[in-house]
C-alpha cells in the first residue's frame, strides 16, 4: 500500500465543531461529541485567493475523477404541461460508482488514512456500500460493508465486485448502522457511514452546492429539489452555497410517503424529527426510517426551514413515474431515489408551492443500472 500524505490544504487548519454544544475538537477518527453526543461539523478555513479545489478535500492517490458532474437543461414540460420556467439536472449517477455517494466516501477515506485507518466499515442501503468498496479497493484497504437484506441486488452486486466483505442484516437501515458501530469498535477500523456520522465526507458535500452555483452562472435557481434521507446531501448544497454567495436557493428535501420522517415533522410543524416505524419505498436510497438518531433529521429539517424550502414526500408511484419519463424524454437513466426529487418538484408545482416561471434543479442521485428490479 502506498502511504497517503495529505496535501498541505487538506490538513491546514481543520477542526471538527460540536453542532450541539459548540465544543472544538482536535481532527481524529472521532464521530459525535464525548461532552454532549452531538453531530459533528468540519470547519476549515476558506482557501485564499481561489476557489475550492477536489485536492481540498481528497488525496490524490484516492480520488477517481469524482464529482464535476454535468449540468444540464430540460424542456419545462418534463415538469408540467403548464410549467412556463427553466428546469435543470444536476446528474450524479454519472459519478465512478453511479452516485453522489463517491464525493462523500473518497473524502472521508482520504480522512480515515491519514488519521491511521487499517481499514473501513460502512453501513449502507447498498449505494454508500458500494462507493466504499470501490474506493478502499483502489486504495488497498480492506472494507466491510452492511446492508439490509432487502438493498437491490444491483447494489450487492457492485460491493462484491470491488471485493468488499458484505454482511447482510435483517429488517431496516438502523440496524445496520447499529450493526457498522459495532464492527467499528471490534475491528478499529474507520466508520465511512455516511448519514451524519463521518463529519469529513458530509464535508466534502460542500463541492456539489458550489459546482451548483458556477454552473448557474451565479444566478442561483429558486428551488433545489434533493432525495433526502437523513441529509447530509441537502447540508452539503446548503454549505456550499454559502460559502459562494452567502444565501442558499429554497431547498426541496424530497423523501417516499413510505420513509418520511422528516416530511412529516415539516408538516406537522415541529422542530424535532421523529424516527419512522417500519419503512416501505422503492426508493431504497432514501429508506432510512432514522430509528436511533432522529436528530439526524432535525438538523436536515433545520436547514431546510432557514433556506425557506419545503420537505416534501411522494408516493412510490408517482417517483416511478419520474424515473421512466427521465429515462424516456431526457436520456437519463436513474434508480428510483433519483427521481424522488423530479416526483416532489412536479407535485409542489401542482399544489401552487413552484410558480409557474421559478427556475429548478432537481438532482438526480443515483444511476438505473443499480436497481434493474424497479425496471422490469
Ligand atoms: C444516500 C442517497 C440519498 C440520500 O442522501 P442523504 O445525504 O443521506 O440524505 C439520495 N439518493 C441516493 C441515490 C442515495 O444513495
Ligand atoms: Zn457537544
Amino acid at each position: 500500500m502506498t502511504l497517503t500524505v495529505l496535501p498541505e490544504t487538506m490538513s491546514r487548519e481543520l477542526k471538527l465543531r460540536c453542532i450541539g454544544c459548540d465544543a472544538a475538537l482536535p481532527p481524529t477518527l472521532i464521530y459525535r461529541c464525548p461532552d454532549c453526543g452531538g453531530i459533528l461539523e468540519v470547519v476549515r478555513q476558506k482557501p485564499e485567493g481561489r476557489g475550492w479545489l477536489r485536492a481540498d478535500f481528497v488525496a490524490d492517490d484516492i480520488t477517481l475523477g469524482e464529482g464535476g458532474t454535468p449540468f444540464r437543461e430540460l424542456r419545462p414540460g418534463l415538469l408540467h404541461a403548464g410549467f412556463r420556467g427553466r428546469l435543470l439536472v444536476k446528474d450524479e449517477t454519472r459519478n465512478p460508482s453511479g452516485s453522489f455517494k463517491d464525493r462523500l466516501v473518497a473524502a472521508a477515506l482520504s480522512q480515515a488514512i491519514a488519521l491511521g485507518a487499517t481499514g473501513i466499515v460502512s453501513a449502507s442501503s447498498g449505494n454508500a456500500g458500494a462507493a466504499a468498496a470501490c474506493y478502499a479497493a483502489n486504495a488497498g484497504i480492506p472494507a466491510i460493508v452492511v446492508c439490509p437484506d432487502t438493498t437491490p441486488r444491483g447494489k450487492l452486486a457492485q460491493i462484491v465486485a470491488y471485493g468488499a466483505a458484505l454482511e447482510q442484516v435483517p429488517g431496516h437501515y438502523g440496524n445496520a448502522f447499529e450493526h457498522a458501530r459495532r464492527l467499528c469498535a471490534e475491528t478499529g477500523y474507520a466508520n465511512l457511514t455516511t448519514t451524519y456520522l463521518n463529519p469529513y465526507g458530509v464535508d466534502a458535500l460542500r463541492l456539489i452546492g458550489q459546482e451548483l452555483h458556477e454552473q448557474m452562472e451565479g444566478v442561483g435557481p429558486d428551488w433545489i429539489a434533493i432525495p433526502t434521507s437523513s441529509g447530509p446531501l441537502v447540508k452539503g448544497v446548503f454549505q456550499g452555497f454559502m460559502d459562494r454567495a452567502g444565501k442558499v436557493p429554497r431547498l426541496i428535501a424530497a423523501q417516499s410517503e413510505g420513509c418520511a420522517p422528516i416530511a412529516r415533522a415539516f408538516r406537522d410543524k415541529k422542530i424535532d424529527v421523529d424516527g419512522w416505524e417500519n419503512p416501505k419505498t422503492i426508493a431504497s436510497g432514501i429508506s432510512d426510517p432514522l430509528l436511533g438518531y432522529p436528530e439526524e433529521g432535525s438538523l436536515t429539517l433545520s436547514l431546510v426551514r432557514a433556506s425557506k424550502g419545503v420537505a416534501h414526500a411522494v408516493g412510490d408511484a408517482d417517483i416511478r413515474t419520474a424515473m421512466i419519463d427521465l429515462a424516456h424524454k431526457a436520456g437519463l437513466f436513474c434508480e428510483p431515489t433519483g427521481a424522488a426529487s423530479l416526483a416532489a418538484a412536479r407535485d409542489l408545482f401542482m399544489k401552487g408551492t413552484i410558480g409557474s416561471t421559478d427556475t429548478v434543479v432537481c438532482i438526480v442521485t443515483g444511476h438505473g443500472f443499480k436497481d434493474f428490479a424497479a425496471w422490469t
